[in-house]
């Protein structure tokens, strides 16, 4: 008995911390979803709703699982994974193909409204606003990418409430990547597959987040292209998201040439002024006033992520109101600090890469940036090259030139070749794997 609560109350502990860690999306599709399974012993037991999704926490999650084990060392984590068997009787699911579960609501905040622009983002909340307004017929597909919490997510459910305000009888689908590969699972194991298709080539209108994680997963990724190619050839309206545009996404010809139709537009990082606006837009939405000295201060010191000039509004929010005071800059500064010291984010260079590289790999790195073919040199410095391009920020340009001056195809060249490989060449992978975590620290 007290061995349950206890790992019921540690494991609620863990979910705290890696609620923390990661977006309500990957916390909502991959933590929410698992149950710990009491048992004696030092192996811990947790069932998940499918095989995908165990795949998905041991392959992407497994540092963060090893959390639960403070005193694990290094290596894997302790964990025994129980796929959740499905009680309801069959029939019943293939009434109804699309799982409640994976149906992706709209959150209600995410509206063109909300939605504040600046010259980093004008372009493609204009496109999301028109495709909006006639979809189907403007842009097709509209593919958005930009990096991590500068509003792609907010802008396709922008386009969701827009439409699903203008006429009642549109059938839209908004749905995670992950949601749509979990969705054909389900189906497949149900063999309600059909129905499936059925669905997905009835909608009016897909909009799909975070197509990135269709990447290395080749089966699902012929379904979507599939499903992709019978909506667009009835002029049905496609909106994808990503992280990276298509050419940098390590899918199929096909399905690259396929989202590149359309418009291909970019979410910037907004500048100054911008995250200003979007700072007291923010506050106000809370029924907080920030004076805009401290506005310009909180903007001027967060300025990659617009979930964190989120995030910290809501600390200080809860900070002035906990406490009964008014903001002031001292305040400001105290949460801001505590924000930024508890996401350490460590820069990769180029000069880390080649120096962890060259450990690894065992060759100099002035052979790395130089031209010699020999098989083992070119091997490392493609691994460099898709490292830079994987971990850096920089432009493709300006991280190929780096490496003794190469043009930004051979570095694409390589990391073409090198995520290719990674997928069938175990070694290659834990070599890769050693040096991320040279790299970081
Ligand atoms: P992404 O999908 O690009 O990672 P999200 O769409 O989830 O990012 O945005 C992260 C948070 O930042 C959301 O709460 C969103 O409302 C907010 N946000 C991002 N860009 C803007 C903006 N231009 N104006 C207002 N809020 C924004
Ligand atoms: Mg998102």
């Amino acid at each position: 008995m007290t061995v349950t609560c206890e790992l019921k109350d540690s494991w609620k502990q863990f979910l705290e911390l890696v609620e923390k860690k990661c977006s309500s999306t990957e916390f909502h599709n991959w933590f929410s979803p698992i149950k710990v399974i009491p048992k004696d012993g030092d192996i811990l037991h947790l069932e998940v709703p499918n095989i995908f999704v165990q795949e998905y926490l041991t392959d992407n999650y497994r540092d963060d699982l090893a959390l639960f084990f403070p005193d694990l060392e290094n290596g894997k984590p302790p964990i025994e994974f129980h796929v959740k068997q499905d009680k309801k009787p069959q029939k019943k699911q293939q009434a109804n193909p699309i799982q409640k579960n994976t149906t992706f609501l709209l959150n209600k905040n995410y509206t063109f409204e909300n939605f504040i622009e600046g010259p980093s983002n004008q372009f493609v909340k204009s496109a999301a606003i028109g495709v909006a307004a006639h979809p189907g017929k403007s842009y097709n597909p509209l593919f958005i990418h930009g990096g991590v919490g500068l509003g792609k997510t907010h802008l396709l459910h922008g386009i969701g409430h827009t439409i699903k305000n203008s006429s009642k009888n549109i059938r839209v689908q908004c749905i995670t990547t992950e949601a749509f590969i979990n969705d054909l699972i389900d189906n497949l194991k149900s063999k309600s597959v059909d129905k499936m298709k059925r669905y997905y080539r009835s909608l009016d209108i897909l909009l799909v987040d975070d197509i990135q994680f269709l990447q290395n997963r080749l089966n699902f990724e012929d379904e979507f292209c599939n499903t992709f190619e019978a909506l667009i050839n009835q002029h049905r309206q496609i909106v994808i998201t990503s992280d990276k545009p298509p050419s940098q996404l390590n899918l199929s010809e096909r399905m690259i040439a396929r989202m590149e139709w359309g418009l291909v537009a970019n979410v910037g990082i907004p500048d100054l002024e911008t995250r200003v606006a979007i700072v007291q837009h923010k506050a106000d939405q809370k029924g907080l006033f920030i004076p805009s000295d401290i506005a310009f201060y909180i903007a001027e010191h967060i300025y990659l992520n617009v979930r964190q000039i989120e995030g910290a509004i809501n600390r200080i929010c809860a900070f002035c109101r906990l406490m009964n005071l008014k903001i002031t800059q001292d305040i400001v500064e105290r949460v801001l600090a505590e924000l930024i010291h508890k996401n350490p984010s460590i820069r990769v260079t180029i000069d880390g890469i080649l120096k962890s590289v060259s450990n690894v790999f065992e060759v100099k790195t002035s052979d790395i940036k130089g031209d010699s073919r020999m098989k083992n040199i070119a091997l490392a410095r493609q691994v460099a090259m898709y490292l830079a391009k994987e971990l850096m920020d920089d432009s493709l340009q300006k991280i190929a030139a780096s490496f003794g001056g190469k043009t930004h195809s051979t570095l694409l060249h390589a990391w073409k070749k090198i995520a290719k490989e990674l997928k069938e060449n175990e070694k290659l992978n834990r070599q890769v794997q050693i040096i991320k975590r040279n790299l970081k620290g």
